[in-house]
């Protein structure tokens, strides 16, 4: 096999840093580019390590700073700098395979360039697709990019179905009944109801099961995660909400099931290590050797599955809400997810107080097609704006 070229978009997260590892541990791929947005200390270490080609800065206040060093570093790397440098190396012609590891509506743009350009598109940035969700897939179809799902869950649906050589739009789904997501139910699924008032960002960023980034982290807190997940699996696999179901897992070893039209039901299992799914879909239809812990089931000895309780995790019941409204209605539940998070890490907005602010945001911009990237867009910062005065007037 030819070494492959990859563009790693996000470079200095925590997807990111997994994709570092499957790399370090493979001779099969090389590094194009990689990019962060303001953590220049560690994007430095990786073009130390990884001497990619180019390295992007979306931060552009940090850019002259960050030259001088690059300049003294140990590597060849060339410096680009702003957001539109990331839609570049996400399609270069050089470019085999790129990782949309942004994370949040950040990532849009470029996962869309990926998209455009006909590469292998390994999509962990969950939020591009709920954004564009028709308009994306049919990119991918008009392209011929094959799209694998790196998201733990859509990564095990995705491999519970029969084997294609086009990446998701190859899929037959013919003979699936229903998939159904597992959820870890996150850090607060015993938590008694009066407490969610006084979660700290702490609490909630401290998953039991996986090590994230602070905005995912948050939304597996609220189940927003899944909700988001539900909205991705809706689109990915193009089946209805009536065919999607949640279930919950705290033990994250099940990732998902698909459940077939005469009874039999596939899972795929694995210790929750994202640098699995990462694998997966560096080496596809082919599978790569990882430095992962080997799953023991007679360690694990008991599986538990719960139903999800709505009451509870009201954003839960909001992403299923938004999947059924179709149209913009899932760009304006994410872009109100986004702006209630940020507040919340900052202490200005509580706990329990996210989803009050999705609702009355979901409520006040009325839903329509999402024709076009920029009724997107458009749609994006109207909610964006509501949400921020919201929390300004209200909270
Ligand atoms: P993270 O916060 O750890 O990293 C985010 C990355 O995006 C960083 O490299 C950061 O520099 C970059 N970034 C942030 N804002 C940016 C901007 N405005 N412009 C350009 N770059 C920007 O996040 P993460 O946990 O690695 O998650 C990344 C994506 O993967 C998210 O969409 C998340 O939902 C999805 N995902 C993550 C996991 C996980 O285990 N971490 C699992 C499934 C899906
Ligand atoms: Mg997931």
């Amino acid at each position: 096999m030819s070494v492959k070229q990859v563009t790693l978009l996000g470079s200095t997260g925590s997807i990111g840093e997994s994709t570092l590892d499957v790399i370090r541990n493979s001779s099969d791929y090389s590094l194009h580019a990689i990019s962060a947005y303001s953590n220049a200390e560690l994007l430095l270490k990786q073009c130390e390590e990884f001497n990619p080609t180019v390295a992007v800065l979306a931060n552009e206040s940090l850019a002259d700073a960050f030259a001088e060093q690059l300049a003294q570093a140990k590597c060849d790397t060339k410096l680009e700098v702003g957001s539109q440098a990331l839609d570049e190396i996400a399609s270069a012609d050089q470019v085999d395979i790129v990782m949309a590891a942004i994370v949040g509506a950040a990532g849009l743009a470029s996962s869309l360039a990926a998209v455009n350009s006909g590469k292998r598109l390994l999509l962990a940035n969950k939020e591009a697709l709920v954004m564009s969700g028709d308009l994306f897939m049919e990119s991918a179809a008009s392209s011929g990019a094959q799209v694998i799902p790196i998201d733990s869950e859509h990564n095990a649906i995705f491999q519970c179905l029969p084997t294609s050589n086009n990446g998701i739009n190859g899929k037959q789904f013919e003979h699936v009944k229903k998939i159904v997501l597992t959820a870890s139910g996150g850090p607060f699924l015993d938590l008694p109801l009066n407490d969610f008032t006084s979660v700290t960002p702490a609490q909630a960023c401290k998953h039991p099961k996986w090590e994230m980034g602070r905005k995912i982290s948050v939304d597996s807190a609220t189940m927003m995660n899944k909700g988001l997940e539900f909205i991705e699996a809706h689109h990915l696999f193009r089946l209805p909400p009536e065919q999607i179901e949640v279930l919950i897992h705290p033990q994250s070893i099940v990732h998902s099931f698909v459940h077939y039209r005469d009874g039999s039901v596939l899972a795929q299992m694995a210790n929750p290590d994202m640098r699995i799914p990462i694998a997966y879909g560096m080496a596809y239809p082919q599978r790569m050797d990882t430095t992962t812990k080997p799953l023991d089931l007679a360690e694990v000895g008991e599986l538990h599955f719960r139903k999800p309780d709505l009451e509870r995790f009201p954003c839960l019941r909001l992403g299923m809400e938004a999947a059924n409204q179709g149209g913009t209605a899932s760009a304006i539940l994410n872009a109100a997810n986004e702006i209630a998070v940020a507040a919340f890490l900052e202490e200005k907005l509580r706990f329990s107080e996210i989803s009050l602010i999705i609702e009355e945001v979901m409520s006040k911009i009325p839903c329509e097609a999402a024709a076009s990237l920029a009724i997107i867009q458009d749609t994006d910062k109207r909610a964006r704006n509501l949400s921020k005065e919201l929390i300004l007037k209200e909270f």
